[in-house]
């Protein structure tokens, strides 16, 4: 049972063997790994992106993504499970699931989710006019899968 839930957690790319010798690597904490062999140390997503965040304080989620080759897709995990500890200086930005606009906080940019928002005032209107209340909820989830096709970025 242990074994499922693991293999169904984001594992960051953790480095399992050794670059240089093949060793096992052998988890030392905060995303660094060190080779039980010969002790070479390698990082996991979460381990590249914290030692950016930490050098190039102020850097966002692009640029350490591209400096560390770490995903944007891992970088928001990171964000959102709270992992990555961000410089109060630090501009980290995350995307709006809608458009793929840079946001700083939250699932959506300000004019996606005032849209959103129009959109489901004037679906709820219209199901209200209608006296449909069945027809507003099969709208409303057509309009949630909708949205899920903007949310691949890479
Ligand atoms: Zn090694
Ligand atoms: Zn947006």
């Amino acid at each position: 049972m242990l074994k499922k839930e693991f293999s169904e957690v984001n594992t960051y790319n953790r480095p399992t063997y050794c670059s240089e010798c093949g060793g096992v690597m052998v988890f030392k904490g905060l995303g660094e790994y060190q080779c039980e062999k010969c002790g070479f140390v390698d990082y996991d997503d979460y381990g590249k992106a914290r030692n950016y965040v930490e050098k190039h304080a102020g850097a966002n989620a692009a640029e350490v993504g591209k400096a560390t080759g770490v995903s944007q897709k891992s970088i928001r995990d990171m964000l959102k499970e709270g992992k990555l500890e961000i410089a109060k200086n630090s501009v980290i930005f995350l995307k709006c699931e809608i458009c793929g606009a840079l946001i700083n906080s939250g699932r959506y940019c300000s004019k996606c989710e005032t849209a959103y928002h129009r959109d489901k005032e004037e679906m709820a209107r219209k199901a209200r006019h209608h006296g449909d209340t069945f027809g507003f909820s099969t709208e409303r989830r057509k309009g949630e899968d909708g949205a899920k096709r903007f949310t691949r970025d890479e």
